[in-house]
């Protein structure tokens, strides 16, 4: 990382969120699963490195990447493995620093959303049991109790399962930019089929709560379908009252209008 206070400061609290996100009883990450980052500046952000944990993650787990050197990226039709490799290596501030989470490549464009500032990823279990399931898409568009709506958003994206990697960043991109389009506001939550769960949000703490809503709203849900078959879901006219307007600057602004 370079040297500066506000990279470590930002480092810091993505560092605590990741704690919070990794904590065991949580049950939304283990071992090396999932990754957080964070915006530092127009030209730099922080994410988790390749192999470090959540739960116990620190300074040294943490690289700080130039988003030149991974969103040219986005446009590439065919990269091999080493190349996106390399990519992800030349693309770090501080040389010493460990190679960036392959992931670091969708963290790099979800942070160039207007609002998000940190991101966080995880696998919680009661979100993939749905995400593994043929219930999967109907999570990502329907919603169920009020809480979900104001934490998670009238709807997630939904990405349909995608090698992880460049190609996963690409389709995801493809599937935000589709979800502005339609519905003018900025999403909260994006759902990778049979892989998990992804939070943007302005500050540590609003992408820890929509975590922490997404993994209950997921538990209801295969409860509420255990008992009845399928959930009874809010109508839409009752999740736009819970969510208020569509923002329309938001539209523009995200799509660079
Ligand atoms: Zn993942």
């Amino acid at each position: 990382m370079s040297n500066s206070p506000s990279t470590a400061n930002v480092a810091n609290q993505m560092i605590e969120l990741s704690h919070q996100l990794g904590r065991e009883e949580r049950k939304l990450a283990i071992l090396g699963e999932g990754n957080t980052s964070a915006r530092v500046s127009a030209d730099t952000f922080v994410v988790k490195a390749s192999g470090s944990n959540l739960g116990s993650l620190s300074a040294t787990g943490v690289t700080e990447c130039r988003f030149s050197g991974l969103l040219p990226l986005l446009t590439k039709k065919k990269l091999t493995d080493a190349e996106v490799d390399q990519a992800l290596f030349d693309a770090r501030v501080s040389a010493d620093a460990k190679k960036p989470s392959v992931e670091a490549i969708f963290h790099a464009y979800l942070l160039t959303l207007p609002g998000v500032n940190f991101v966080g990823h995880t696998h919680p279990i009661t979100v993939n049991q749905l995400l593994c399931s043929g219930q999967a898409r109907n999570f990502a568009r329907r919603r169920t109790f009020p809480d979900e709506i104001v934490c998670c958003g009238v709807e997630s994206v939904f990405v349909p399962y995608t090698d992880p990697g460049l190609k996963l960043a690409q389709v995801m991109q493809k599937a935000v930019v589709a979800y502005i389009k339609r519905l003018s506001r900025p999403p909260r939550v994006i759902l990778l089929e049979n892989h998990g769960f992804i939070a943007l949000g302005a500050t540590p703490e609003s992408v820890l709560a929509t975590t922490l809503m997404g993994a209950k709203a997921a538990e209801i849900f295969a409860g509420a379908a255990a008992i009845s078959g399928t959930p009874r879901f809010l109508t839409p006219a009752q999740v736009l009252r819970i969510a208020g307007r569509p923002d329309e600057h938001y539209r523009q602004k995200a799509l660079g209008l």
